[in-house]
């Protein structure tokens, strides 16, 4: 019997329904108003609140509590939990929470990776409550959402500077809409629907394969005779285990008031997907950390583990998460919604010139927040969308950026449609006014856009930021050409005109997967980062700085401190990765090999002694002796490499080591392992096939 979601549905959250029971009516009142619209709170109302917050956890079981916060570029979220204890006064200890603990929580900041922004005995980290994000409880702890800063108030995670560009994003657009006479708008929210996707594996089979529980991918394994080939696991039954797995997250998620939605099996088997409701973008982002949590706890108590990794499989699709992205106003305007007459609406033409010219100028910083070391694997590799950033637009809509470019405006729009199925019993289904492009990266769906390169195990703080800003931006430009005009109209008319026309090369329709889309996007001159290593160094462009320094979302400091420490991961990803491949070469392929040498030299001898042909024997042990000694010298060369580019000081320098030289070595030693797990007896095999991780859950 499955949950009812009505019952259910947010009663592990500190919500409005419970802060309505248990505060006084104008603090209610004001900390709803707070919660919504952001602000500070009073030492004086935090302790109030605290003081509520402290007994609906009691009343619920909580013994501790934790501000929860995230470490920039570590995708969990990071908690130091405290128990309620008092310190005890004539031998009594009482449960207390304060304001002071509600609102500021002091973390030991210095094993998380900082760039070289601080030295390591001043290393204090702050975090301060995001009273915008809802406080839960998770595991008897009551969690609060913070924002993680440094002493000298760096921003240490990536939730800091998404709310400054929320913020951003929100002021620039309300002048917008002045612009246009309205004078209701307030605020302007920005929302997420991020599509998660992920494997399960069975766990048992799990911990036989290091590379999987070092790396969180498989360095070694030779293709199934079976793979996707058929299509015949995108939205095909959901296996029972995995169906008992997904009820009881999605009772684990909506207790935390987060709106699981959609699951269905994706395109590689064993391969799923999870996909919440959309919500404003800090709430999002909060709410994927839990989601990508729980995907692994409750996969744990089912058996199974959850791998989130980009590319767990070579050969078949990884995994990604797609990032619905709007912007609407506090009255409940879809700034990307083009409504009935495109071609008439000129404040939605005005923000899609913007959102163009944002993505054309941005395009290497959007692809690097996308990306982490995984997604190097499926960026570029005719599965997820291609390295090149490009935007699509659909029919519609195109149609009408086309005819300002030609024309100076749109006096017309192709009208969706229906989709008529033929058969009267059936309903005439109205078109989307867009057909799915699944081959763009930054695809338009009719009310929002869907980026769809972002890694699967990422956060996505980065992402939203990076697109706040860039909106920000341009409508801060475009108010700044357009205020005052004598002739309103007609400066926004040329100004849309122009913003298309400067930018028309992002736009593109096609198939990104072809071969011919990457020589055209080379003469459009978009630019086509093949690794993230080479998308690093896009942080302390010229046009980067200029953007987050307007609004003071990130500082030139903070950029260089962040490109260190991306350079580091990635060095970091890569070394694990090689180490695993060497450590699992000697320990338990080669003595396999090893060992079934011998067997087939003896089956020779025994065979040559009953006085028989033993030609297919020797064949066989030639091959797999072959593939020994090749091995061997790979696994001494990459071992070689490796501790050569460990060595290397500069950053940069280290990770183009790892990108050029550890990775093709890495190669080198795969190859001949993967031939030999071919040509062997599977019960000699000494861990679990592809076949036997993705078939069999
Ligand atoms: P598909 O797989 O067809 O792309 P899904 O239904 O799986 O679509 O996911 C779409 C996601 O987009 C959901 O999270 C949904 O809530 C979100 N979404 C829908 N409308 C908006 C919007 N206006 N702004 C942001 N996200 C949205
Ligand atoms: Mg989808």
């Amino acid at each position: 019997m499955g949950v009812n979601i009505e019952k259910v549905f947010g009663e592990n959250v500190f919500d409005d329904a419970v802060m309505k029971v248990r505060l006084p009516k104008s603090d209610f009142e004001t900390v709803k108003k707070l919660m919504h619209e952001g602000g500070e709170i009073t030492e004086d109302l935090a302790d109030v609140v605290a003081q509520a917050m402290k007994e609906w956890a009691l009343e619920k079981g909580a013994t501790h509590y934790t501000h929860v916060f995230q470490p920039y570029v570590i995708s969990v979220g990071a908690e130091k939990h405290d128990s309620f204890a008092s310190v005890p006064e004539n031998g009594k200890i009482e449960n207390t929470f304060t304001g002071e603990e509600l609102l500021r929580g002091e973390p030991d900041a210095s094993s998380f990776p900082s760039g070289g922004l601080r030295e390591t005995c001043r290393a204090r980290g702050y975090t301060a409550w995001d009273i915008t994000s809802p406080v839960y409880i998770k595991e008897d702890t009551l969690c609060i959402p913070t924002a993680f800063c440094s002493y000298t108030g760096e921003s240490l995670d990536t939730k800091t500077p998404l709310l400054k560009a929320m913020h951003a994003v929100s002021k620039q657009g309300v002048r917008l809409m002045r612009l246009f006479g309205n004078e209701e708008t307030n605020r302007i929210y920005s929302y997420v629907g991020p599509e998660q996707e992920y494997f399960l594996v069975d766990r048992e089979k799990y911990l036989k394969r290091p590379d999987l529980i070092y790396s969180g991918r498989t360095l070694f394994g030779a293709k199934p005779p079976k793979g996707q080939e058929m299509d015949d696991q995108y939205f095909g039954s959901i296996p029972p285990r995995v169906k008992a797995f997904m009820e009881e997250l999605n009772t684990k998620l909506w207790k935390l008031g987060i709106t699981a939605k959609t699951q269905h099996c994706e395109v590689a088997p064993g391969q799923f997907e999870i996909a919440p409701i959309f919500s404003i973008s800090n709430v999002a982002l909060d709410n994927n950390l839990l989601v990508m949590d729980l995907l692994k706890k409750t996969a744990k108590a089912h058996g199974m583990i959850c791998l989130l990794h980009e590319k767990p499989f070579d050969g078949m699709n990884g995994s990604g998460k797609h990032n619905n992205w709007s912007l609407t106003t506090d009255d409940g305007i879809n700034l990307f919604k083009p409504g009935k007459e495109p071609e008439n609406n000129k404040l939605f033409q005005l923000v899609l010139a913007c959102t163009m010219a944002a993505v054309d100028t941005h395009a290497v910083l959007l692809r690097l927040a996308a990306s982490n070391t995984g997604n190097d694997h499926r960026l570029g590799a005719n599965e997820a969308p291609p390295a090149i950033i490009s935007m699509y637009l659909g029919d519609q809509v195109g149609d009408v950026v086309r005819q300002i470019i030609e024309n100076g405006k749109a006096e017309s729009s192709i009208s969706s449609g229906e989709i008529d199925f033929g058969i009267k019993k059936l309903p005439k289904l109205e078109k989307d006014p867009t057909d799915r492009n699944r081959t763009s990266p930054f695809a338009f769906t009719g009310n929002r856009f869907e980026f769809r390169m972002v890694a699967s195990s990422n956060t996505i703080g980065e992402v939203n930021t990076v697109l706040n800003a860039m909106m920000a931006e341009q409508f801060e430009k475009a108010v700044a050409a357009l205020e005052g005009a004598e002739d309103f109209d007609k400066a926004l008319e040329e100004y849309i005109a122009k913003l298309m026309r400067e930018h028309a090369r992002i736009v593109f329709n096609g198939n990104g997967y072809s071969e011919e889309w990457p020589i055209e996007a080379e003469k459009r001159g978009l630019p086509n980062c093949k690794s993230i290593v080479d998308a690093i160094p896009a942080l302390l462009d010229e046009t980067t700085i200029e953007m987050y320094g307007k609004f003071g979302i990130l500082s030139k400091e903070e950029l260089e401190a962040r490109k260190e420490i991306l350079f580091e991961q990635y060095a970091g990803v890569r070394n694990i990765e090689a180490l695993t491949m060497v450590d699992m070469a000697n320990k338990m392929l080669i003595p396999t090999a090893m060992k079934y040498t011998k067997k087939l030299a003896d089956t020779v001898l025994t065979v040559k002694e009953a006085g028989v042909d033993a030609t297919v024997q020797t064949e066989i042990l030639s091959e797999v002796s072959e593939k020994l000694t090749e091995m061997k010298k790979a696994v001494r060369e990459l071992e070689e490499i490796t501790e050569k580019a460990a060595a290397i000081e500069d950053s940069q320098a280290c990770a183009v080591a790892y990108k050029d030289e550890v990775m093709p070595a890495m190669a080198a030693l795969r190859k001949p392992a993967d031939e030999l797990e071919v040509i062997m007896p599977k019960e000699e095999w000494p861990m679990p096939t592809y076949g036997d991780l993705v078939f069999e859950i």
